[in-house]
């Protein structure tokens, strides 16, 4: 079997149904087969017992891989149009988010998630987190109203516009909060707001970026530019 990373809450030796079916269906594991199990504190080798359902394993070594940004990093993502946010949770796990919390906003053209497309950009986080070797799943939570982002130690807001750049900012020891707008942007209001609440309008340059490209552009200025 191929190298595979399966992630199992509490690391119980149990395979959540679907992460087994994968093992078993997709990768052909058979018993005796070794891979990674992992939850958001644990990192371990196991090997297949009982090809189930349910697969069960035993861990064989656990490991404790340092993959995280080591401050909080939370993504306020305006709610985007079609499939945009999947885009987005997935390359901000990648870049060491720890939460996603998507934002009604003025401009935003849609104004809610469904269940179902919250459970799938869930889903999707799970499979980064996965790809990417991190222990912790970002949360991925229901939409607020722009107006109920919570006051921040450290916030950073993408505007089109600002002169301040990310590196005058940021401050690395603090937790970051970051936040992009809509497909229309920000109304200066909301702006306004924001910078009340502790954010900073930065500028991504000179170009006018999507709303996707300017939120993995700001977390990558903050975690993989930085090294973290
Ligand atoms: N006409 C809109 C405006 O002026 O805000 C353009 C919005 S842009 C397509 C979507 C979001 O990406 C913006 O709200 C902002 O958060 C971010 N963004 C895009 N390009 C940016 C840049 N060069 N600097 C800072 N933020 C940017």
């Amino acid at each position: 079997m191929r190298p595979h990373r399966a992630y199992s809450p509490g690391l119980t030796g149990v395979l959540p149904w679907e992460e087994g079916y994968h093992l078993v269906e997709v990768l052909r594991a058979r018993v005796g087969d070794r891979f990674t199990v992992f939850d958001a504190e644990r990192e371990a080798l196991a090997e297949v017992v009982d090809l189930g359902p349910p697969v069960r394993y035993r861990l064989l070594e656990e490991r404790r891989p340092e993959r995280e940004v080591g401050v909080e990093v939370v993504l306020y993502m305006a709610l985007l149009k079609g499939d945009k946010l999947s885009e987005v949770v997935r390359g901000a796990t990648e870049l060491g988010a720890t939460r996603i919390q998507p934002l009604i906003t003025r401009h935003s053209v849609p104004k809610e998630v469904g269940e179902g497309k919250l459970r799938r950009l869930r889903a999707i986080a799970v499979e980064a987190a996965k790809q990417s070797g991190r222990l912790k799943v970002p949360e991925v939570l229901p939409p607020i109203p722009l107006e109920a982002v919570p006051k921040v130690a450290q916030g950073l807001v993408a505007h089109v516009g600002a002169r301040t750049l990310v590196r005058e900012a940021l401050d690395l020891t603090k937790p970051m909060a970051l936040a992009v707008g809509p497909e229309g942007g920000l109304a200066e209001a909301e702006v306004a707001l924001l910078r009340e609440r502790g954010f900073t309008p930065v500028s991504l340059g000179r170009r006018i970026l999507r709303a996707e490209t300017a939120a993995l552009a700001l977390l990558a200025l903050c975690t993989a530019g930085e090294g973290r």
